[in-house]
């Protein structure tokens, strides 16, 4: 059955997807080893991938579809030699323009951020402890994006910082980490480690959401203030009584928020991805290349999307390599 004309993008559960995720390009800067494979991925041809105009061009025909707000990723989105020319772009179109960066690069960006109204920015920071970040990224830009995170808050950007939570890892920086929200206005999320193509997953080595909650309410108890989440949020957010900041879970591994999807993802190369966790994309690229229509092949992947983890409901099967590890590497989805 296929879905009306010049309908909100709706699948087949009712969910109306007006968030679309970018993903500017595969490569990046960092080597995180949650993320990207310690050998690098094998990088392709340029011809393969989104020119300028096409970028904006298909964000266009989502907008038409009623994309509301529009994230680029990468990748590392900034890297890209055109990102400035993108971001002027995609900022004429009626939409909330975010950005989620490594944050080695946000000090060339911020005069552009602040022209094209980019305010929502989300930086990876997955450890306070200069040589333990620079493990887990491979490389040694810990101060450089200390200090940009400095420049996001002296100019108010809303700041959000992603930490995916490892054990042995970091799992014991949890309240460090909800120490740095206290005289900031910061929202810090903890992201459960998830099973992506290359990254040597395993959950003995992941942390869950009840055994954070453990952690933190030990900590500080009745301090602990639930805060309300909307419907398509990621996160379950928190905020200690009296701090500046927030600090929030994202737990797709042992309590999926699927329910209140209103996510797609464009990767670098031109496929519509329906669910982060889908091998199931559509080439929109090749056939804007070939001036056809793309609006309805964006309808048909969005309506056949399924309704939890892009197929895999249980965590026996999301925890399946022979299932999770058909999708992408992180690095080409952008998160
Ligand atoms: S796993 Fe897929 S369906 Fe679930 S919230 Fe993420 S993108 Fe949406």
């Amino acid at each position: 059955m296929s879905p009306e004309p010049l309908t909100p993008l709706s699948d087949q559960f009712g969910r109306i997807h007006d968030y679309l995720r970018i993903s500017l390009t595969e490569r990046c800067n960092l080597r995180c080893v949650y993320c990207m494979p310690a050998e690098g991925i094998v990088l392709r041809p340029k011809s393969q991938f989104m020119k300028t105009g096409e970028v904006i061009a298909l964000a266009t025909e989502f907008v038409k579809l009623g994309v509301t707000k529009i994230r680029l990723t990468g990748g590392e989105p900034l890297i890209r030699n055109d990102a400035k020319e993108i971001m002027e772009g995609l900022c004429k179109l009626p939409v909330q323009l975010a950005v989620s960066t490594n944050g080695i690069l946000i000090d060339k960006f911020l005069e552009t951020f602040k022209n094209c109204n980019i305010h929502s920015i989300n930086v990876s920071l997955d450890s306070l402890k200069e040589d333990r970040f620079n493990a887990v990224t491979r490389r040694n830009d810990f101060n450089k994006i200390i200090s940009n995170i400095g420049l996001l808050l002296k100019d108010e950007f809303h700041l959000k910082l992603n930490a995916v939570i490892m054990k042995g890892v970091n799992d014991d920086e949890l309240i460090d980490f909800i120490e740095f929200t206290k005289d900031r206005n910061i929202h810090y999320r903890f992201i459960e480690f998830m099973p992506f193509n290359g990254n040597k997953w395993d959950w003995n080595k992941g942390l869950s959401y009840k055994a954070m909650m453990e952690i933190i309410m030990l900590a500080y108890n009745k301090k602990v203030v639930k805060l309300k989440d909307k419907k398509t949020d990621t996160a379950k957010a928190f905020q200690i009584d009296g701090y500046k900041g927030t600090f929030a879970i994202i737990s797709s591994v042992t309590n999926p928020f699927c329910d209140g999807c209103n996510r797609l993802r464009l990767t670098a190369d031109g496929k519509i991805k329906n669910c982060l966790f889908s091998n199931n994309e559509t080439d929109l690229l090749t056939p804007l290349r070939e001036g056809k229509d793309v609006l309805n092949l964006i309808r048909e992947s969005v309506w056949h999307k399924k309704r939890v983890r892009g197929g895999m409901e249980t965590f026996e099967d999301f925890s399946a390599p022979e299932l999770n590890q058909l999708n992408r590497n992180m690095i080409s989805i952008g998160g």
